[in-house]
Parts: C-alpha cells; structure tokens; sequence
C-alpha cells in the first residue's frame, strides 16, 4: 500500500535524487582573465585582442589560490563549478523543508 503523498517528502525524494548528477561538482569560482602576452607581433598587442586565460579561484588548505586551466576544459570546468550552486541550492531546500517538519512535528508533541 502506498501512502497518501506528502509533497513535502517527495520534493525532498526528487531533490535528494538530482544530488547524484552533481558529483563531478568542483569548488570555487570560475575567472576568465584577459592579457596580452606581451610579443610585439602577436594580435594582442594593439591592446583589443587580448588572449583569455582561465582559471578556478578556490580556497586550497585555507588560502586563495588561482589555477590555471586549458581553453579547452574552461566550458567543462565552468559547469562543474555551477553544480556546486545546485547542489548548495537543494541542500538549502532540504534543509528549509526539513526544519518545517521538525517544527511541525514538535509542536504536536
Ligand atoms: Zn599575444
């Protein structure tokens, strides 16, 4: 027998479920720097087209740090450090509605 649903609960269920494709989540945020590299001949020495360097801005043991990333993995590194706003996001919502019901809950007590 099923019991009679509680949207709470399975909101909680759905959000508790969406948590698993953000594994691959990473930390800090992500910065597209743009520099010229300082050959004269290159493209970036009028100034304008300046080459993009990425990197991940994170705390590593307690100190900020910028780390580098290839051009190619910036899209990829990108939506890793978006899965961690998702995740911290449901993790708020789970929290909120759990502390609904443990209110709920001890007031009936
Ligand atoms: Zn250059």
């Amino acid at each position: 027998m099923k019991r009679p649903s509680d949207p709470d609960l399975e909101l909680r269920g759905k959000l508790i479920r969406s948590l698993g494709s953000l594994r691959e989540m990473l930390p800090g945020s992500f910065v597209e720097r743009k520099r010229s590299c300082g050959q004269p001949n290159c493209r970036c020495a009028d100034g304008k087209n300046l080459h993009s360097q990425f990197q991940i801005s994170v705390l590593v043991d307690g100190k900020p740090k910028a780390l580098n990333i290839p051009a190619e993995l910036a899209e990829q590194v990108r939506e890793k450090i978006e899965m961690r706003r998702r995740f911290e996001s449901a993790a708020a919502a789970i929290c909120r509605l759990n502390l609904k019901r443990f209110l709920k809950e001890k007031e009936t007590r």
